[in-house]
């Protein structure tokens, strides 16, 4: 398999090249204003099946397209094509190991921030391995004096690149103030989510997150959490989220493709709980591993065999 990333084979502008040759021009808006948008979607290896597992590999294309349509770009593939050019690019490098996956729509050559065309996509793949349950530990959280962009300046929902920066300023101040995760709020105070990742806690045995329209991008994972939850019996609750609930809830995690799930033991140096990862957390996290990774779990339709 090409696990050295600079021979590893990726989709670029219709064909499959080396990494190292998929350059764009200094000039182009993706490249000067963040004009794309992307999905990250995660590949895990089933050592019984021996196959490579797409997870909600249409969910993401669906939410690819979404954010196209919001940002005025035509993608130059259809779903189908776009689901077979990144299975094809999982078989050519031959994985049998986690993956990451990277697919981008993109605005490229010479253009400024208004130009819409050309359009053109690129699917980096790279072995990124799953979190080992056993050695999970909790992050220290803080909430951010920044506030999250909103549906009336830069769509959360939409997933572009030039969204990103404003987790960056919310994680630059994180990490000065010694915290490892920011939490950020909307625009009237309630919390939204953490730079990549949506935010959960628990209060009373009850599952809480923040709703959709609380300037979150609509994750695919925080949606199988809330069916993961469902499934174990645990009630689950979308609404407004103050802050100060973090102070006394119980338990609290972040999720997302990449994070999968990321224990929180403090907000604003105030343990949650014990200060332990706690006992739902576990157990969502035991059931979403199992749900991503094994051929045999329940959620067929969620997985994509490569
Ligand atoms: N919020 C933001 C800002 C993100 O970048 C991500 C990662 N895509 C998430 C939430 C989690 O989304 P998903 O579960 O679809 O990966």
């Amino acid at each position: 398999a090409a696990t050295d990333p600079t021979d590893r084979l990726i989709y670029f502008k219709g064909a499959f090249v080396p990494a190292c040759e998929a350059k764009v021009s200094v000039l182009s808006p993706t490249s000067q204003f963040g004009l794309n948008v992307f999905e990250g979607i995660r590949g895990y290896w089933s050592a019984d099946a021996l196959q490579l597992l797409l997870f909600r590999l249409p969910e993401h294309i669906e939410r690819l397209f979404q954010s196209c349509k919001i940002l005025g770009l035509k993608c130059p593939l259809g779903a189908e094509e776009l689901e077979e050019k990144i299975c094809k690019t999982i078989t050519l490098n031959r994985y049998q190991e986690d993956v990451a996956i990277r697919a981008t729509v993109f605005v490229d050559e010479e253009g400024s921030w208004s130009s819409s065309e050309p359009v053109q996509v690129f699917i980096a793949p790279m072995p990124r391995p799953r979190t080992n349950i056993a050695a999970i530990e909790g992050k220290s959280a803080c909430i951010s004096t920044w506030k999250r962009i909103d549906d009336r300046t830069l769509p959360p929902r939409v997933k572009c690149g030039a969204n990103y920066i404003n987790g960056r300023y919310a994680f630059l101040e994180a990490k000065r103030n010694g915290f490892e995760i920011p939490f950020l709020l909307d625009a009237s105070g309630k919390v939204s989510e953490s730079p990549g990742a949506c935010i959960f806690l628990v209060r009373n045995g009850e599952l809480v997150t923040p709703s959709i329209s609380n300037s979150i991008l609509e994750s695919i994972t925080r949606d199988t959490i809330l069916r993961l939850a469902l499934d174990l019996g645990i009630q689950v609750r979308e609404r407004d989220v103050d802050r100060s609930e973090f102070y006394i809830a119980d338990e609290a995690f972040v999720c997302g493709t990449a994070a999968e799930i990321g224990p929180i033991t403090s907000v604003d140096r105030l343990p949650i709980g014990r200060g332990k990862v706690g006992p739902i957390t576990t157990s969502l996290y035991e059931a979403y591993l199992n749900v991503v990774s094994n051929a045999n779990a329940p959620y067929p339709e969620w997985r994509t065999p490569v």
